[in-house]
């Protein structure tokens, strides 16, 4: 998009936000310009938090639909508007809080530990919520369960229990972005850049880990890179990241790890979308009040970790 069409669209945003008293939160896979209009661009641990603090009356969540659920299960006061409402993630659709019960039932000394990245009925489902930035932190918090349920992804399940003296039980689930990264991929950059430090996030396969300098969340893939003294990085995450990180590291050089990292639900999510959201203020992101009361213990529980 040309330059003064941008600024058109900024200024457009800006004059409404104003009008309706609106933050706008974005998560660091969105679209580069969504990323430099929003007040906020975080990971989910960040937006989550973001969002309950947040003095504004309406928030208007640039990113997937269980993120702007937990927006609206942690601000229940506020109005939650999701742009794009077909803006899902294929990964928090593999567990429902039907198959949940049944495994809770066949290993009831479990606890369940859902990846934020999941329904707001699975989150109900759940004792405790995690991050990928905080995961093993929320499970070794856990001293009274020997057994953990881990949903829904099976990668960062895998990578816990790595870092973990629990039983992990895994979900079948995946992300399918992350997922799609092979070792050859990593191997075939190694091969072309052989001086960069490899940084890749936990829902990368555990063989693309194992090749891996780094492992971590987003915010700790940033913090890494920003205090390497490196100058070329071999990046295993969504493409979206790259401008943050290219913003905080003008110097040094990012090489994404395969192009087929790209979340297409993450980038559903455009300028006009935006003006429209909050010009008719819809779509609205409402959670049935019941599953809303006990998908916020899960959340409030990780947050005050
Ligand atoms: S990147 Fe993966 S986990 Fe994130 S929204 Fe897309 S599919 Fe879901």
């Amino acid at each position: 998009m040309e330059q003064t069409m941008l600024d058109q669209f900024y200024k457009k945003i800006n004059k409404l936000k104003t009008e309706k008293n609106a933050v706008i939160l974005a998560h660091y896979y969105q679209r580069p310009e969504i990323q430099d209009i929003a007040d906020y661009v975080g990971d989910s641990l960040g937006l989550a938090r973001k969002a309950a603090q947040s003095e504004a009356d309406v928030i208007v969540f640039c990113g997937v639909h269980f993120m702007a659920e937990s927006a609206a299960i942690l601000s229940p006061d506020k109005l939650v508007l999701l742009p794009e409402k077909e803006a899902g993630c294929p990964m928090a659709d593999m567990a429902n809080a039907q198959d949940l019960r049944e495994m809770k039932s066949k290993y009831p000394e479990a606890a369940v530990v859902s990846y934020v990245n999941t329904t707001a009925a699975v989150k109900a489902e759940s004792y405790i919520c995690c991050t990928s930035s905080n995961a093993v932190k929320v499970i070794n918090s856990l001293p009274g369960f020997k057994q953990v349920i881990f949903t829904p992804d099976r990668n960062l399940g895998q990578y816990v229990a790595s870092q973990c003296d629990k039983e992990i039980i895994l979900w079948e689930g995946y992300c399918n972005t992350h997922d799609r990264v092979t070792p050859e991929d990593i191997i075939s950059k190694k091969d072309h850049y052989p001086q960069a430090e490899v940084v890749v996030h936990p829902e990368c396969r555990p063989e693309v880990v194992a090749l891996s300098d780094y492992t971590g969340s987003t915010a700790g893939m940033l913090k890494y890179i920003k205090d390497s003294d490196r100058s070329q990085f071999i990046i295993g995450t969504e493409q979206g990241l790259l401008h943050a990180l290219k913003k905080q590291n003008p110097a040094k050089e990012m090489i994404l790890a395969s192009k087929k990292l790209i979340c297409p639900n993450m980038k559903l999510t455009t300028l006009p979308k935006i003006v429209e959201s909050l010009t008719t203020m819809r779509p609205i992101i409402t959670v049935e009040k019941e599953i809303a009361r006990k998908a916020y213990l899960a959340l409030d529980r990780m947050l005050k970790i």
